[in-house]
């Protein structure tokens, strides 16, 4: 009986050995990185289509492993999501992005930060009061913070979302429904959370001038969103000929590798500079 734990933890351990030996991201590997602060944010900004300038980033994770190089958030954000290790990272991410855009709106330019949630952060009722407490801590007007959640995520549980999110909305955070298009939202459900923007997926956009149908279903999105009063952010935009059909019909925002590919927070002052004099 003594023996048991011993075994169930040695067996773990030789798991791991095993699967990091072939190459596997577990999760006590992700956890260490959290300590040892192996997870850094990349910026990719933002265009308002309407005045031509940036108007903001999206802070994207990224994982710098000693031995492995850089490993994208797709090979370990699933993963954490399924447990708690998510609110960890989710911590790291928003201590870093909070601290690096008041740093810009001291310093270089009133800039928005979009932040990506996962579906647990916002199932958490004390989540508001972290968030407004990282803002005082640095200075950071909240109204300058924009959380993109999944469509799929804000499905989960809308009356318990309900909450959290209004709470936040109250105090000046906007809220985006990312990945718009993929999921299987009733326009009911949605209509009664208090979203401001609705991100478009890139899968859309990158093929907008391709397929018809997916010029379709973008030119809808914009309309319908025109309608309710939210905003447009169009992602994945590649090409100037995709950029100027999102302006002919009234997209708000873009972001994509022809505006700027995710970078890190010393390149953004001289990648502004280079955007604002071309
Ligand atoms: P997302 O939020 O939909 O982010 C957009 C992804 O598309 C990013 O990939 C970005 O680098 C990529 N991208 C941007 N512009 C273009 C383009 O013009 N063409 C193409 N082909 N791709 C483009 P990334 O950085 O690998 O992030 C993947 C996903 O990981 C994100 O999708 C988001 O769902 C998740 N993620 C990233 N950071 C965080 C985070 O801090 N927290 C959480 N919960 N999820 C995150
Ligand atoms: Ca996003
Ligand atoms: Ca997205
Ligand atoms: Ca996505």
């Amino acid at each position: 009986c003594i023996q048991k734990p011993f075994r169930a933890d040695a067996l773990s351990a030789l798991l791991q050995k095993v699967a990091s030996c072939r190459g596997e991201i577990s999760e006590a590997m992700l956890e260490e990185a959290v300590e040892r602060e192996e997870l850094d944010l990349h910026y990719q900004p933002y265009l308002d289509l309407q005045s031509r300038r940036i108007i903001g980033a999206e802070a994207l994770v990224r994982w710098q492993h000693p031995q492995r190089g850089p490993i994208p958030p797709s090979a370990f954000i699933p993963m954490a999501e399924k447990s708690a290790l998510i609110g960890k990272v989710t911590d790291l991410v928003l201590a870093k992005a909070v601290a690096q855009a008041a740093r810009w709106n001291d310093r270089l330019a009133p800039l928005d930060i979009s932040i990506n949630l996962s579906a647990r952060s916002i199932q958490d009722v004390t989540f508001p009061e972290q968030i407004l407490r990282l803002c005082r801590q640095h200075s950071l007007n909240p109204a300058r913070i924009v959380f993109e959640i999944t469509e799929t995520a804000a499905m989960q549980d809308p009356v318990m979302l309900m909450d959290v999110l209004t709470r936040l909305r109250l105090k000046g955070i906007r809220l985006s429904i990312d990945d718009f298009g993929t999921g299987y939202s009733s326009l009911a459900q949605l209509r009664r959370l208090p979203f401001s923007e609705l991100k478009i997926d890139l899968s859309f956009v990158s093929t907008m001038m391709a397929s018809r149908d997916s010029e379709i279903i973008v030119k809808t999105i914009i309309d319908m969103a025109r309608n309710l009063g939210l905003r447009t952010v169009a992602e994945g935009v590649e090409t100037p000929t995709i950029l100027e059909r999102l302006g002919e019909l009234g997209c708000n925002v873009a972001q994509g590798y022809l505006i700027g590919r995710p970078m890190t927070a010393p390149q953004i002052p001289s990648f502004l500079g280079n955007y604002a004099a071309a």
